[in-house]
């Protein structure tokens, strides 16, 4: 039965691709990727030949349709992104549902993905947590703070290194000052930093050593002690 393959890539350390990642991605028959030239390079590390088309946020609209199409013909297709777990604050969900629509199966492969490790580094509650993505830029976002203020589990969020400072100021102001958060920035890279403190510390801290790099930030749940 063709299926659709969901594949995990590195988020920043070429050697995390597992070994079914690498044969799912070399028996394939297309693999679909956000940016086929970012992904050429995982391609050559581990000499997979499949041949890529790509799939993004501003085709996958227009796309899914015969993908699901080319699938049901009989094509095995893999889909990954530039990094980490297709699907998560990446494409994936639009063309997973509707393969499950249709009843094409799809199969997701474990691997890579950024807010596993950072929640795990910050040593805070892991046994409940909620993943918030990216915070809304502007519509929304005071409104997703008032109702994140009285959440009890941990919480994850993607953030950019320039709207870190502005996001930590923010969250003292609703959540306080004095909560617990950790900052983890390039993952599985060279500079790895996993840096915890309260809120105020890490605003002072960022404050003054503007932080560059991919970023998760791992903030305690409102009855954390
Ligand atoms: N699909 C990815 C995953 O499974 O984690 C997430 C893709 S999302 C477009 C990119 C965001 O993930 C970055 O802005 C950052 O917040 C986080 N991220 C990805 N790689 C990271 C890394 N090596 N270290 C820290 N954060 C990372």
């Amino acid at each position: 039965m063709p299926k659709l393959y969901i594949v995990p890539t590195p988020i920043g350390n070429l050697e995390d691709m597992t070994f079914r990642a690498v044969r799912i991605l070399k028996e394939a028959d297309l693999i679909l990727a956000e940016d086929t030239r970012t992904s050429s390079v995982l391609m050559k590390r581990y000499e997979i030949t499949t041949r890529m088309e790509p799939h993004h946020k501003f085709n996958e609209h227009r796309t899914i349709e015969k993908v699901a199409e080319r699938i049901e013909a009989g094509l095995n297709i893999a889909l990954i992104s530039d990094a980490g777990t297709p699907g998560i604050s990446d494409p994936g969900f639009l063309l997973a549902r509707i393969c499950r629509d249709r009843g094409i199966e799809v199969e997701t492969l474990p691997g890579p993905t950024a807010f596993v490790p950072a929640l795990v580094n910050s040593a805070l509650p892991m046994d409940r947590f909620c993943f918030e993505g990216f915070l809304p830029l502007k519509k929304g976002r005071q409104t997703k703070f008032r109702e994140l203020s009285t959440e009890e589990r941990t919480m994850i969020f993607y953030e950019s290194p320039y709207r870190l400072v502005k996001t930590l100021t923010q969250m003292a102001e609703y959540f306080s000052e004095e909560r617990i958060a950790c900052v983890s920035r390039e993952l599985t890279k060279i500079h790895e930093e996993n840096r915890r403190g309260t809120l105020g510390e890490l605003i002072a801290w960022y404050t003054a050593s503007e932080p560059k790099g991919e970023i998760v930030l791992v903030v305690a749940g409102c009855d954390h002690k």
